[in-house]
């Protein structure tokens, strides 16, 4: 365990130079407070959680303090915003502080959002409110405990400071984790603008820091670009199949590692509906949950596009062509083993949609539905199922595909089924509505409901005494909130 001044740096990004980054200090906020810290992510760097308590805890991560060996720099990258180009982006209130590495050797990205005004900040005030600070600390914890790649979060910090949005507001800054921050959109930056050397240097800091085994190819960027074709279709499978819309896939918030980066009016789906856009400026439905598939491979090829210079149109159109199937395959196989599926049948993909058409006619719960689908033998829990359906008759005739497909399985007893199922259906997931329950009491000054939720979330397959209230569906005034866009 290590005290926080015991942090070793090694800052990589930084040292590419003044291309690619702008030295800025973090502006601090007034009267920091600790809202919530995430033991997890505290436990990547070696820290005590312990020491998330101590003044000095809010001080670093409000922009007070620093470390002698950080090197804060605002990043640049620009990229396609709902299907245009932005020649110019970059964190406009995010600063890279420095990389840390613990004591496994992993090295860490600390990232401050909400820090101040950039050279990138372009209208914008550099700050971040506590409600979408709380969202992002809450999803990128949930995220990685469901077993989906994600950007992590460190802490929140809350503060007087005010924050002028469609009301004025409190400032916030979160400390997100991650092995990189190199977005689609910075490859992008130096292919527009034409700095091929750039560009050479940024792609060859990528191979070697995260894909050192793509060096060994006979063409590393291909080899590369192959990796983060995987990489992406295998996290989008997992968002389909969890029920999770990001809402704003710019290829400026798809990271180059294949986490989920950059969290705004993201939800989790309740009722199951393909068509759900969670982003409410998204009039055209380009970022919907269905079209979450096609528009991961759109944003690939808009990264493919900036790696023309080196590699063969032909080779990128081929490994691009991979993305499809390997998310049908991602996919399947996961929705295979939420329906407590060992083995694969030919119709399965039929059962699964036919599954989740009728679960889109009736409204029915999408965390609940699988949850509550493993918590019996298939017959018993589908005959208990069943209320929640309007079309009897369609789920009559699915129910007998589904447990006849079942025996065909395996033969295996109850509790082999539940544990199995319960290993992958989550109990709780972070609904809309529960995020807002919590914002709201930390908008008052009482953090409890937002650790509570935190905590519940860091084991959503583990059943938590005395935590029904977070396993439930929506209350009415709960579904369809309409989640503020401005952050
Ligand atoms: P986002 O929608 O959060 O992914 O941000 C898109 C771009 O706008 C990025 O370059 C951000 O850094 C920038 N940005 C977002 N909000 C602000 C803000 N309040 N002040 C300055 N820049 C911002
Ligand atoms: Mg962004």
């Amino acid at each position: 365990m290590k005290a926080l001044d015991e942090l070793t740096f090694d800052n990589r990004f930084a040292r590419l130079g003044d291309a690619f980054s702008t030295h800025v200090l973090p502006d601090p906020l007034d009267e920091p407070r600790l809202v919530v810290a995430s033991n997890a992510a505290m436990a990547l760097l070696d820290l005590d959680p312990a020491v998330a308590e101590t003044p000095v805890f809010a001080e670093l991560f409000s922009g007070h303090k620093l470390w002698a060996e950080a090197e804060p720099r605002a990043m640049v990258y620009s990229g396609h915003q709902f299907g245009g180009y932005s020649p110019q982006l970059g964190d406009g209130r995010g600063l890279l502080l420095g990389e840390v590495y613990n004591e496994a050797g992993e090295h860490w990205d600390l990232h401050l959002k909400g820090a101040g005004l950039t050279p990138y900040s372009r209208m914008g005030d550099g700050r971040a409110v506590l409600r979408s600070s709380i969202r992002e600390f809450l999803a990128s914890e949930a995220l990685h405990a469901l077993g989906i790649p994600s950007s992590r979060a460190l802490c929140v910090i809350g503060s007087n400071t005010p924050v002028w949005r469609e009301k004025q507001e409190r400032g916030a800054m979160v400390l997100r984790l991650a092995h990189s921050h190199v977005r689609f959109g910075h490859f992008e930056y130096f292919y527009y603008t034409k700095k091929p050397e750039q560009q050479k240097e940024l792609a060859e800091h990528v191979l070697s820091l995260h894909y050192p085994e793509c060096m060994e190819q006979p063409e590393p960027y291909l080899a590369m670009f192959r990796e983060i074709v995987e990489r992406n279709a295998e996290m989008i499978a997992k968002w389909q199949a969890y029920g999770f819309c990001h809402g704003v896939m710019n290829t400026d918030n798809m990271s180059i590692l294949g986490i989920t980066f950059d969290f705004g009016p993201f939800a989790f789906i309740d009722d199951f509906d393909a068509h759900f856009i969670c982003n409410h400026s998204d009039h055209e439905g380009r970022y919907s949950f269905s079209n979450q598939v096609p528009i991961g491979q759109w944003n690939l090829s808009a990264l493919a596009q900036t790696l023309t210079p080196f590699i063969s149109v032909d080779a990128l159109k081929e490994t691009l062509g991979l993305y499809l199937p390997l998310y049908q395959a991602h996919y399947l196989d996961l929705m295979r083993r939420r329906l407590g599926l060992t083995t694969a049948e030919d119709d399965d993909q039929k059962l699964v949609e036919r599954l989740l058409k009728l679960m889109q006619n009736s409204g029915v719960d999408y965390t609940l539905f699988f949850r509550h689908l493993g918590d019996e033998p298939a017959a018993l829990a589908v005959a208990r199922l069943r209320d929640d359906f309007v079309d009897l008759a369609g789920f009559d005739a699915w129910a007998e595909q589904y447990t006849a497909r079942v025996a065909r399985d395996g033969d295996y007893s109850e509790a082999q089924r539940r544990e199995r199922m319960h290993a992958v259906n989550p109990l709780y997931i972070l609904r809309n509505y529960l995020a807002q329950n919590a914002i709201a009491a930390a908008e008052s000054g009482d953090y409890s409901e937002v650790r509570r939720l935190h905590e519940v979330l860091s084991k959503p397959f583990e059943e938590q005494a005395g935590m029904e209230q977070y396993a439930q569906r929506p209350p009415d005034w709960g579904k369809h909130l309409e989640i503020s866009c401005s952050s």
